[in-house]
């Protein structure tokens, strides 16, 4: 973090409109709000956020002509582009009206924004005015983004096979099919993206998420609390939740495959089956009907869970995308995970829960009911399962020390405090 001061007591968050982005923005913002800083959202129209649960912040909403949800990850980078592209004019309108109302220095604000909202930055350098970025990604995947122009000048990039289990040169220990890149076939949108995500600009800090705040903070699609009074009912640690967060999804035969598998391992289970966010599909109805009977009232469906379930002590385990929300969620808990990534830095959380971390292991390959099954119980019953559970503890210790004065998530948002206040 570079060492200077700007005296601002007024922050303009810019979150990026998706589940796993908006949340962290708005979880820094609730942290920097507690220490006395006024907090402005300035959030495109897209997935605007729920205002309610923060009565304590000014929304901004910024027309952003966004007429249709993007198909992620295809379509990503185009919808990125003109979310930027169109929100750019109307936050400089925004910020120039709230600097010209302005008389003193410390009246100024900072900016923070999510690393996919680029244009904040640009807006940002053009008035003067300090900026930061939040990275909703783990610190590792920051570092791999970083790497990619070295990668790619030596030669590494694109891999020659994208699913070779060798390792990264300078990657510690990840491989190149652990690499943040939905495909090496087309490699522009992905080293676009990358360029992105890893450019710093006239920006003077980054702010890394390491821990969550339990609080329900936005969700786009209605909670079903009624999971928690069958939840209830569980034994301890009995429960697999499982759920591949707000975007990933799986077709209708590895629907299959999943329902047979959480059958026949016999563990109890609280599965999220999201609707089709297009056309409002219900892939539940994918599943056969002799699943449903032989499962009964020991698994528990739902379209989105509130997921302070995993803080629930009958939930013993998570079968997770890995995305880093869900991820940081988990080990915050406690719970131990089968890992299940589907692209982007999902990989390479995945590579760290099992190798570095341990409280976890992958699910390779194709998704079939009889290697689910075993997964399932390698996690949930056997001896294996239960070392990762301790390790799971072990680390939601050290989360809980990180954040306690002088732990080094403490250290850090003192600093980040720090930096933009003082002058
Ligand atoms: N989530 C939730 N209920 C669900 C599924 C997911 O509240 O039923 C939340 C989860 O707690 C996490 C976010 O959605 O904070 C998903 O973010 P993540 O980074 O894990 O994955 P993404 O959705 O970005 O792929």
């Amino acid at each position: 973090m570079e060492k200077q001061g700007w005296r601002c007591r007024k922050l303009v968050l810019v979150p990026c409109p998706f589940q796993g982005h908006i949340n962290p923005m708005l979880q820094l913002g609730t942290i920097l709000h507690s220490k006395g800083f006024s907090i402005t959202v300035a959030h495109a129209q897209f997935n605007s956020p729920q205002t309610s649960n923060h009565p304590d912040f000014i929304f901004q909403s910024l027309p952003d002509g966004i007429s249709s949800k993007p198909d992620i990850p295809r379509d990503f980078l185009a919808f990125m582009s003109s979310l930027n592209l169109n929100c750019r004019a109307p936050f400089q309108e925004f910020l120039s009206q709230m600097i010209g109302k302005q008389e003193q220095q410390d009246e100024l604000p900072c900016i923070i924004y999510d690393a996919l909202m680029y244009f904040a930055e640009a807006v940002s350098s053009q008035l003067k005015l300090p900026s930061i970025i939040l990275q909703t990604c783990s610190v590792t995947t920051m570092l791999t983004y970083f790497a990619y122009p070295r990668l790619q000048e030596e030669g590494y990039i694109p891999p020659q096979d994208s699913n070779s289990t060798e390792l990264v040169p300078g990657l510690h220990l990840l491989r190149f099919k652990d690499l943040p890149s939905n495909t090496f076939d087309d490699l522009d949108p992905t080293l676009q993206l990358i360029a992105i995500l890893s450019n710093i600009g006239s920006s003077s800090a980054i702010v890394l998420c390491t821990k969550l705040l339990r609080r329900p903070l936005v969700a786009y699609w209605k909670e079903d609390s009624s999971c928690i009074s069958w939840l209830n009912k569980q034994g301890h640690n009995s429960v697999i939740y499982v759920s591949f967060g707000s975007i990933a999804s799986v077709d209708a035969k590895e629907l299959t495959e999943m329902a047979w598998g959480l059958a026949n391992s016999n563990q109890t289970f609280l599965w999220v089956i999201r609707p089709d966010p297009d056309n409002g599909a219900e892939p539940t109805d994918w599943l056969p009907d002799e699943f449903k009977e032989t499962v009964g009232e020991r698994g528990y469906i739902v379209k989105w869970a509130p997921q302070q379930v995993l803080a629930h002590g009958a939930v013993g385990g998570f079968w997770s995308h890995c995305g880093w929300n869900s991820t940081i969620e988990s080990i915050s808990e406690g719970v131990p995970m089968i890992c299940r990534p589907c692209f982007g830095d999902q990989k390479v959380n995945t590579r760290y829960i099992s190798h570095v971390w341990r409280n976890g292991f992958e699910l390779e390959n194709d998704l079939e009911r009889g290697k689910i099954e075993r997964a399932i119980k390698r996690l949930m019953v056997e001896k294996e399962g239960e070392e990762m559970r301790q390790k799971a503890a072990e680390l939601k210790e050290k989360t809980e020390v990180s954040i306690k004065k002088g732990g080094s998530s403490n250290n850090s948002l003192n600093e980040l405090v720090e930096l933009i206040t003082s002058g």
